[in-house]
């Protein structure tokens, strides 16, 4: 019948009452996402959520389950952008989730709700209390196979002034974190008699630094922990009103075939969901694609770094005397 009903699309009536009838099926486009959630469920911009104290305990589980294995040599350093093959055009879409220990940080829905509704694939670099602060969320963009999730560390550590200790914490209690969601994705799925182990990623694979700061002994351990540290080639906003027109065109023309692009998708920076708005049109009518992370780099050879910077070296120090003693708002203690 389903055979029948995919060939007869919406002109069959029994097929219309079917599907209004049996629930979605988890192996394929949103299914995992449409079967656990209502569309009403899947917006809502809990601006109300935002700039509210929330614990910054750690996770009740600290260590992952699954440890990855070190990456290969030739991976080491940052990955700013990649060298996809001619007349290719891809663009990796990526928005940070950041949170710090001292508030929680809230989720722009006008976002998310906008590449939903156009099909357009994005990654998104969450902070392990952010996805603890916004868990809901956080399950829905892991069952959306539009989406793919990368660590942002637990509290937004700086890793250019961060102590060895701090800084596996910071990675391996998100790495956790993310492994116990996953759990609870599994056994809802389970509930509605849904196989959604090969839909959900294990682990995270992807590390996107705080403020982009790094050292030589962070980029090391993030190696040996198996996690791939992607950088940006095109910081989309700044610290304007990013909703201006102007901006988009700007950052358009900084674009090239293989982008990495960094926006955000919580209460920093200010006008980012216009922003997007006002730039995919542009890059879509030169001819770009868009692309999860992932996906970008099994395009081509990576551009990668030893230094960690926005736009260009040295131009992120600043942010080692911001947000506290160490990059997560708290004070020395
Ligand atoms: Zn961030």
């Amino acid at each position: 019948m389903k055979a029948v009903c995919a060939f007869l699309g919406t002109s069959c009536l029994l097929c219309l009452l079917l599907a209004s009838v049996i629930p979605a099926e988890a192996g394929s486009g949103r299914g995992l996402l449409d079967a656990l959630w209502t569309p009403a469920e899947l917006v809502g911009q809990e601006e109300d959520h935002a700039r509210t104290r929330t614990s910054d305990a750690p996770p009740a589980r600290m260590e992952p389950r699954v440890p990855l294995s070190p990456l290969p040599y030739e991976e080491s350093g940052n990955v700013r952008r990649v060298i996809p093959p001619k007349g290719d055009k891809p663009v990796a879409l990526t928005f940070d989730l950041c949170e710090l220990a001292v508030r929680s940080s809230g989720y722009d829905d006008t976002i998310i709700a906008y590449l939903r509704a156009r099909d357009i694939p994005a990654t998104f670099f969450a902070g392990g209390k952010w996805l603890r602060s916004h868990r809901e969320r956080g399950l829905q963009l892991m069952a959306d196979p539009l989406f793919e999730l990368g660590n942002h560390a637990w509290t937004h550590g700086n890793f250019g002034i961060m102590d060895m200790r701090s800084m596996r914490e910071q990675i391996l209690w998100t790495q956790a974190y993310y492994e116990d969601m996953r759990e609870e994705l599994l056994a809802r799925a389970r509930s509605r008699g849904l196989d959604a182990e090969t839909l959900v990623a294990p682990a995270l694979r992807l590390f996107r630094l705080p403020y982009g700061r790094c050292s030589p002994s962070a980029l090391r351990l993030l190696h040996s922990l198996g996690l791939r540290v992607i950088q940006w080639d095109v910081s989309a906003e700044n610290a304007g009103d990013n909703s201006l027109s102007g901006v988009a065109r700007l950052v358009a023309d900084r674009v090239r075939p293989g982008s990495i692009l960094l926006f955000h998708a919580n209460e920093v920076p200010k006008g980012s969901a216009a922003l997007l708005a006002n730039v995919v049109p542009i890059l879509q009518k030169r001819g770009f694609r868009f692309v999860k992370v992932g996906d970008l780099l099994a395009l081509g050879q990576a551009q990668r770094f030893q230094e960690c910077f926005s736009e260009r070296p040295g131009d992120n120090l600043r942010y080692d005397t911001m947000f506290g003693a160490d990059g997560t708002g708290r004070r020395k203690p």
